[in-house]
């Protein structure tokens, strides 16, 4: 067997984990197995690589190609070991933005590479596509990573004309496309660079914070295709097959999310969602509406008498890094007898997933998390509700409010539980900006504080009780 056989075979292998590991990620059981399987794969492919000849020659620049990696390693491994679980959509940001970058990198010398050997138009279509899509996809991720990071604004920044700007520059792009097609000219190149620049931070910039998880989500599938163009260029199956499942995969995944969220596509990106907040962070209310409060030992006797226990978590989970003491209230409720699950809102937190992977952390058994679907209907016979951080994805007026901005949201119906203790630390709004009328339902005590210190409380009174 040829080399080129043998390191077309390992490629195949590679392409196969990577179909494999996203099946694993369909289950928060499997996912971790998943991503090492694609993981090892990726790892085989890169190996594979050293050994290729291109056009005849051994690969060129071993040594830089090395340093590169060591300095990709020593950057990225301590930033994903340590980043925390509030922050992680802003690491999928920067990511998801240098592997678009990397694909315009390649594309924009693969065109000074072969424009002296007059390709076909379908190859200079190929790389100007990588150009373009991976430098929106770079330019976009950056700024989506700028307002998640607070490094700007997180609310949606507007400006007259905006959405017409946006389309003119995007015509311009796809004009000056068909023009290098004919003339191959690199000065048109940088243009076309400059505008995709331009282009990914003007179609992020009216995006609100709110949706920039659902955004991330579609550069990841812009850099999927920027890579898969790449693949097309150097004539690599394995980027084709890479590119092609991360494209496909991320606009699934948005789909997936504006669904969970009650919204089209379309009002994601376009209706710069989240530039009003309606609710004041007072723990009393302007229009002279009170709320019942309680304290954590209340909460604690009320869940010693109850035989059906829903716990509800949310992004201040998340930021209270409450997931182990949660765990350990669950497990105490129920060594006295109490049924326990947890209902899983599919945008909880602030990406998919948020909710299943810090629970995992914490070791709750898989079949304790229930989605929120099956949720619902268990939720008229629970005796408590216990929300711990949640906020938008338990707000009734997405389902009784037709003017609410998140009418039409699915959400977990909390409501429906004999009591519901909301844990939070003040009256400020969930992520979406917007008042949560089951704050004000007679069901409702409200148990203001930090999420970990209230259920430590609790936790602790459950205990002696
Ligand atoms: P929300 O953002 O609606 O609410 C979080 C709540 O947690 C707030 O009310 C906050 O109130 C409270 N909180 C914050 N820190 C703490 C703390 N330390 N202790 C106790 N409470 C705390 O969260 P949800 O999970 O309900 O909803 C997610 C939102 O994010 C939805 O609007 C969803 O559409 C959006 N989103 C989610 C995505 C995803 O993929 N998961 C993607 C895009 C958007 P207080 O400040 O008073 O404590």
């Amino acid at each position: 067997m040829s080399r080129e056989t043998l390191i077309d075979l390992i490629y195949l292998v590679s392409a196969t984990t990577f179909l494999i590991a996203l099946k694993g990620l369909g289950s928060p059981k499997r996912a971790r197995w998943g991503n090492l399987t694609a993981a090892a794969g990726m790892l085989l492919a890169i190996v594979a690589t050293f050994f290729k000849y291109v056009d005849g020659h051994a690969l060129y620049h071993v040594p830089l190609i090395l340093l590169a990696m060591f300095i990709g390693l020593i950057v990225a491994v301590p930033v994903a070991r340590f980043v925390k679980m509030t922050a992680m959509p802003q690491l999928v940001a920067i990511f998801n933005g240098v592997g678009g970058g990397a694909a315009a990198l390649v594309s924009i010398t693969e065109f000074v590479h072969i424009k002296a050997t007059h390709p076909a138009t379908y190859v200079i279509l190929e790389v100007l596509l990588g150009v373009l899509i991976g430098t929106v996809s770079f330019a976009g991720s950056a700024i989506a990573f700028a307002k998640l990071q607070e490094l700007m604004t997180g609310r949606p920044v507007t400006y007259p004309g905006q959405q017409f700007l946006n389309a003119i520059i995007g015509l311009a792009a796809l004009v000056l496309i068909v023009i290098i097609l004919v003339s191959a000219s690199t000065v048109l190149l940088w243009i076309l660079l400059i505008l995709a620049f331009v282009l990914g931070i003007a179609f992020v910039l009216p995006i609100g914070g709110a949706d920039v998880p659902v955004l991330i989500s579609l550069l990841n599938s812009f850099t999927g295709l920027a890579v898969a163009a790449s693949g097309f260029t150097l004539g690599s199956n394995l980027l084709i097959v890479a590119g092609t499942l991360v494209g496909a995969s991320g606009i699934l995944l948005t789909r997936l999310m504006s669904a969970a969220m009650g919204r089209s596509l379309p009002n994601i990106l376009f209706s710069a969602f989240g530039s009003v907040v309606t609710a004041s962070g007072d723990a009393s209310r302007a229009d002279g509406r009170s709320v019942r409060s309680g304290s954590p030992e209340d909460a604690a006797i009320l869940l010693g008498y109850a035989s059906r226990v829903v716990i509800i978590p949310g992004y201040g989970l998340a930021v209270a890094q409450a997931q182990h003491v949660v765990r350990e209230l669950a497990d105490e409720l129920e060594a006295k007898g109490t049924e326990v699950f947890f209902a899983i809102h599919p945008v909880a937190g602030r990406m998919p997933g948020h909710m299943n992977v810090l629970l995992a952390e914490a070791n709750v058994p898989y079949e304790k998390l229930v989605e929120m679907d099956e949720a619902n209907s268990e939720l008229q016979t629970a005796d408590v509700a216990l929300v711990v951080g949640a906020n938008d994805t338990v707000n009734p007026a997405a389902k009784d409010d037709p003017g609410s901005p998140i009418y039409g949201m699915p959400i977990i119906n909390a409501d429906l539980a004999e009591n519901v203790l909301f844990l939070k630390r003040s009256m400020r709004p969930g992520f979406a900006g917007i008042e949560n009328e089951l704050l004000y339902n007679p069901k409702t005590t409200l148990i203001f504080g930090d999420a970990k210190d209230t259920l430590t409380k609790i936790l602790a009174s459950v205990k002696t009780a």
